[in-house]
């Protein structure tokens, strides 16, 4: 690598730049907070993230050019707008989408709606989703969005006219052919529709239907795919079996714990129930359950449906958050927020295997005090991409006009989910690293294949 080029990864490694801190501390100092909250600035995510890649980078021949190219977004787009509430007040909201990379594609990424939204966060999750496209070979690149505030707090209306808003004031920073956004923690296909009807409505009325697929994750009646709602979850689980085989674990039987119940972890838990796996604990934001016999998914959901959390639910016994983490099982799958497993959650795990269905489960802590306890960690580039495979299925069925059987969406998932795992597994066994950095390496080798064919402009 040349020397004079400096990039922000190696760096970062050890300590944050100088302007990373005037960006943090600009973060946190002029970011508003409409709803009242505690903000954070999300930059500890941030900062992991970068140590995992600084990590993986010992172990790619990486072009110093390319690492200085992935080392930041390429564009940071924020927003303040206005939206009238239901009792006539006006509230000022703060939208984000940050466009990490588009060399392999189109921007792609979630939108996340969650009241510890922050510009950190958002930066640290658009980067994952460049390596994540880039691991699973699909054609896009990586993104994220949000806003910051409290989704319970608002009426079905007020999501909407926020949503409305929202997509509008992004403009033509997002589009069919350059950022398509998805759904994340606290949207779904209602969201997407909502964005989706907003955008055509706002272009050319003429190619008005060439733009469904400006946002994948629909609702199947306004244009989405079959599979993509239970798709992450899906994924979880051909990664799961995947692990298995390769251990010699039966499933059937098999105890894991859960944290989150929502898209990913409710479709997570129902598909391993029908391979015979058994849940014993579940946490959410209402608080944590257990029941050594069993607890079964779709009662469990039902529940949630009702009662908007698994607090209360009555075939299972209440347990504080530390009990939950110790309990016996053979899986553990964080499928919430990130950093919840630190050291102390990594000590006292009892079990053989964290799958990292949500992003940024674990923190660089955790990771030695895993890694040291025998604990195998699937990382969340590889364990959570099954959302944005499916989602790519539906953008190129709108593209083709096409509607897919949901075999067909499941078996093309597999094959790309199974692919993605083994050369991830291959990587790290030929290196001698753990998955993580080999997901990550697999990818980054990648995209430094692309920019040293295609160069540097101009
Ligand atoms: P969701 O909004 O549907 O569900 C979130 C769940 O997390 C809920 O059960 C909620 O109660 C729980 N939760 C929130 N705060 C918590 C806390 N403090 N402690 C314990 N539980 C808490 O979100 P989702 O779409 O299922 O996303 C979950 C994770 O999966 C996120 O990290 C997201 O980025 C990731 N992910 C989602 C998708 C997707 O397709 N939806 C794809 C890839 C990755």
């Amino acid at each position: 690598m040349a020397d004079e080029v400096t990039t922000d990864f190696g760096r970062e490694a050890e300590t944050e730049t100088t302007a990373q801190r005037e960006r943090g501390r600009r973060d946190a100092d002029t970011e508003t907070d409409p709803e009242g909250g505690e903000v954070e600035d999300g930059n500890e995510f941030y900062r992991i993230h970068q140590t995992q890649l600084a990590r993986t980078m010992e172990h790619v021949d990486l072009e110093n050019h390319v690492e200085l190219i992935l080392s930041e977004p390429k564009n940071e787009i924020i927003v303040n707008f206005p939206v009238q509430m239901d009792d006539g007040d006006y509230r000022l909201f703060t939208g984000y989408r940050i466009q990490h990379n588009n060399i392999m594609g189109p921007y792609k990424g979630g939108i996340r709606y969650h009241h510890d939204v922050t510009l950190g966060e958002i930066k640290a999750l658009a980067s994952v989703m460049t390596y994540k496209c880039a691991l699973l070979e699909i054609p896009f690149g990586g993104a994220k969005g949000g806003i910051r505030m409290v989704t319970d707090d608002h009426s079905g209306d007020e999501l909407e006219s926020i949503t409305r808003r929202f997509t509008h004031d992004l403009g033509t920073n997002i589009g069919p052919e350059y950022d398509i956004p998805a759904p994340d923690m606290g949207t779904n296909g209602q969201t997407m529709v909502w964005m989706m009807d907003t955008y055509m409505n706002m272009h050319n009325q003429l190619s008005k239907n060439a733009r469904r697929r400006i946002v994948t994750g629909k609702t199947i009646a306004s244009g989405g795919s079959r599979g993509r709602e239970k798709a992450t979850g899906q994924g979880v689980v051909y990664c799961i079996q995947e692990w298995a085989d390769e251990r010699g674990v039966r499933l059937d039987g098999c105890e894991y714990i859960l944290q989150g119940f929502g898209n990913v972890g409710s479709h997570t838990a129902r598909i391993l129930s029908r391979l015979g796996a058994v849940l014993v604990g579940v946490q959410d934001h209402t608080g944590s359950i257990m029941n050594r016999d069993g607890i079964y998914p779709r009662k469990l959901n039902e529940h949630v449906e009702n009662n908007g959390g698994i607090a209360g639910y009555p075939e299972a016994e209440s347990i504080d958050g530390d009990e939950f983490w110790g309990l016996d099982c053979d899986i553990c799958i964080p499928a919430a927020l990130e950093l919840q497993v630190d050291e102390d959650v990594a000590s006292s795990l009892d079990c053989d295997l964290v799958i990292e269905a949500a992003n940024g489960p674990t923190t660089l802590e955790a990771e030695p005090v895993l890694a040291d306890r025998d604990i195998e960690v699937i990382p969340d580039v590889v364990a959570n991409a099954g959302g944005v495979v499916v989602s790519y299925f539906e953008w190129v069925q709108n593209k083709r006009s096409e509607s897919w059987q949901l075999q067909e969406v499941d078996s093309r998932l597999h094959f790309m989910m199974k692919r993605a795992f083994h050369e991830m597994r291959a990587f790290a066994r030929e290196h001698d690293v753990d998955n993580r950095t080999a997901a990550f390496a697999v990818a980054l080798d990648r995209l430094n294949d692309v920019y040293t064919e295609r160069g540097v402009f101009p």
